[in-house]
């Protein structure tokens, strides 16, 4: 099979309007290196890319993304920990100064982990990889009277805190958010309204941050 017919007409319209505008900027980026100050940790959802959502130039996001946005606690056992090695990266050698945890509406990942669904490999693989969710499952507790899609969004919600708290695991990062030097954020894409939520650190809730262009856009 050829590459992608697809991603050659991507590029060739990324090249003519955006590489054209943002030529020296790569170039830049190239001779200095990068120095974003954002870290996102997202979600491999095809609908959920932190670069359009947060409409990001090249060089502002340090990006890692996995099945349903999940950061694994701290586990110094010299096996290959694939976020772990990114945020080492982000925190120690970039020196970001903001790490965003993106989950968002629609996970299929935190909807096969409700549902315990069947394994979808012979390894298991993501069965295995959800398991670490299974804090925030305990918290949200059972569905009780919440529609199925409303127990989703939630357990979606708690999977974000869950990974924030997974964050506080790694000692230097502990450090640095105790000393102010690094923040940690929760945040929700609703995907269909194209919402985006944040979390408040001390309710826990999630809010919308543009609530009002938010009904505007939709009123026309
Ligand atoms: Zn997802």
């Amino acid at each position: 099979m050829p590459f992608p017919q697809r991603l050659i007409e991507g590029y060739r319209a990324f090249h003519d309007a955006r590489l054209r505008r943002e030529q020296d900027r790569y170039r830049e980026l190239a001779e200095s290196g990068q120095s974003p100050e954002t870290m996102v940790i997202g979600c491999c959802d095809s609908r959920v890319s932190p670069e359009v959502i947060f409409d990001a130039r090249p060089g502002e996001l340090f990006v890692v993304r996995n099945v349903a946005n999940i950061v694994p606690p701290y586990a110094p056992d010299e096996r290959a920990h694939g976020v772990s090695a990114a945020l080492e990266f982000g925190v120690a050698a970039l020196k970001v100064k903001h790490i965003v945890v993106l989950g968002h509406a629609h996970c299929g990942g935190v909807k096969a982990y409700a549902e315990d669904a069947e394994p979808l490999s012979p390894g298991d693989f993501i069965g295995n990889w959800m398991r670490i969710m299974a804090p925030a499952m305990a918290k949200v507790g059972p569905r009780g009277a919440l529609r199925h899609d409303q127990y989703l969004a939630r357990l979606e919600q708690a999977n974000v805190a869950n990974s924030l708290e997974n964050l506080l695991t790694f000692p230097r990062l502990r450090k640095l958010i105790e000393r102010g030097e690094v923040a940690i954020h929760g945040a929700y894409f609703a995907v269909a309204t194209g919402e985006l939520l944040v979390r408040d650190a001390a309710s826990g809730e999630f809010l919308p941050v543009a609530a009002e262009d938010h009904a505007r856009l939709f009123a026309r």
